[in-house]
């Protein structure tokens, strides 16, 4: 047989019914992307032909409003008044901790198991960032924050990490009894609900990420949503130098805020363009991955002493995973070795990382020495580092699972729930 001929009868074979093995394990991609198609092209085009890639004006004719359209429908999906698009989620944090004007002396209380960025958005509004321990959701434990907070505390990150809402129910009473602010971090789980509600809508204030890694994304990219119009007026002008201009004026009518310093995180209109054709593709992504992982969890359920991943509302989690929790890091590691082996790639919890143990925080490093941030009491008394969450580094060696992919064929679901079975037995 000549090589091209095998090549292409070997690609055409479905692996899963011969019994053959791939060449490599299966792995999740990036979702959002691979739903690129002729709809993005064409927001692309007319940004292109408009000559105009700034959202405020352009050299020869007017913009076509890409990102104050996608700011429209985005605010209409996540179902509160308010969305601003900016640069990224690290900048729509940044945008978010500001608009709720928390500063020097303010403390913040985010899970030890997250995004670099909740840390950087709060130390470079010169914060004091405060770690809680997560749960068998892999977010912060309700349970847990109440004695983190001081006087000081002004605010609570409550991050829905890969794919799975936290529990609202019990961290906005305890956020409301102390006068707390909670800002919802959702750039892990894009287009998940709890309850019914998407998240990001039911707190002060929500932001979201459109990188890569996320559910829809323009490579870059982020937004904040509020109910707010405050809060939305000093996101904007935030993000926006201190200015509000047409159409966030319009929308907010009289302006109530007095301008104050801020920063460039607009979002130019080809980037707005390509994600409001992913937006409008959200729901069939979200739909694809959660059909994919509702077959991965009722095939894996009846194995023996089975427990997955807690969930508050299994109704509104992604699905970015399916995650078995082990007795021991030993069982865990093991199971992850035979999965790979039988073909499946499965992995520990991931797309975060223990923020107390990173060097860096443990040594409490910023731009500058005289940062406020770590030069309070407080400041120069918090110790980070492993001691201060024993909890989330146990759970997060001791839970791990298939990832999933919203574009997995029955073929694929198929070889992972037989390597996963077959791993789940060996490591018990
Ligand atoms: C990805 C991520 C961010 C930051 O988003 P970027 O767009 O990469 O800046 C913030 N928080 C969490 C939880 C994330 O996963």
């Amino acid at each position: 047989m000549q090589r091209r001929t095998f090549v292409t009868a070997m690609a055409a074979a479905p692996a899963a019914k011969t019994g053959q093995r791939r060449p490599k394990p299966i792995r999740a991609g990036f979702w959002g992307t691979q739903y690129y198609d002729e709809k993005e092209r064409e927001q692309l085009l007319d940004v292109l032909e408009s000559q105009s890639p700034f959202r405020w004006y352009g050299s020869t004719k007017q913009p076509p409003a890409k990102v104050s359209t996608f700011e429209r429908e985005f605010a209409r999906r996540m179902q509160t008044k308010y969305a601003l698009a900016v640069t990224s989620g690290t900048a729509a944090l940044q945008t978010a901790v500001n608009a709720l004007a928390i500063g020097p002396g303010d403390e913040v209380i985010m899970p030890a198991w997250t995004w670099h960025s909740c840390y950087a958005a709060v130390v470079l509004a010169g914060a004091l960032p405060v770690f809680a321990e997560i749960d068998r959701s892999f977010n912060i434990d309700p349970g847990g924050i109440e004695r983190h907070i001081t006087p000081a505390t002004k605010l609570i990150m409550a991050v829905h990490l890969q794919g799975t809402p936290c529990d609202m129910d019990r961290i906005l009473p305890i956020a409301r009894k102390h006068g707390v602010k909670v800002l919802e971090d959702c750039a892990q789980s894009v287009g998940a609900s709890y309850k019914g509600k998407p998240v990001g809508s039911m707190a002060d204030i929500g932001i979201y990420s459109l990188q890569l890694n996320k559910t829809i994304t323009a490579g870059e990219g982020g937004a904040v949503v509020t109910n707010d119009a405050a809060l939305f007026e000093r996101a904007t002008r935030f993000h926006d130098i201190g200015m509000l201009r047409e159409p966030h004026q319009q929308l907010l009518g009289t302006p109530q805020v007095n301008p104050f310093v801020g920063c460039n995180f607009r979002l130019n209109e080809f980037s707005g363009g390509v994600l409001l054709a992913q937006l409008r593709k959200l729901d069939r992504v979200v739909g694809d991955v959660r059909a994919n992982a509702k077959v991965v969890y009722e095939a894996l359920r009846d194995l023996p002493g089975a427990r997955f991943r807690f969930t508050p509302d299994p109704e509104g989690e992604l699905g970015t995973g399916v995650f078995f929790e082990f007795k021991s890091k030993e069982q865990c590691d093991r199971f992850k070795e035979v999965s790979k082996a039988e073909g499946a790639i499965t992995a520990n919890p991931g797309g975060s990382a223990i923020l107390p143990i990173q060097p860096y925080i443990m040594q409490k490093a910023t731009a500058h020495p005289n940062w406020p941030t770590f030069n309070t009491p407080r400041g120069r008394a918090i110790q980070y580092g492993p001691e201060i969450c024993p909890k989330t580094i146990d759970i997060l060696s001791r839970f791990a699972g298939p990832l999933m992919d919203p574009k997995f064929t029955r073929d694929d679901l198929e070889e992972i729930i037989a390597a996963t079975r077959k791993a789940y037995v060996a490591a018990a």
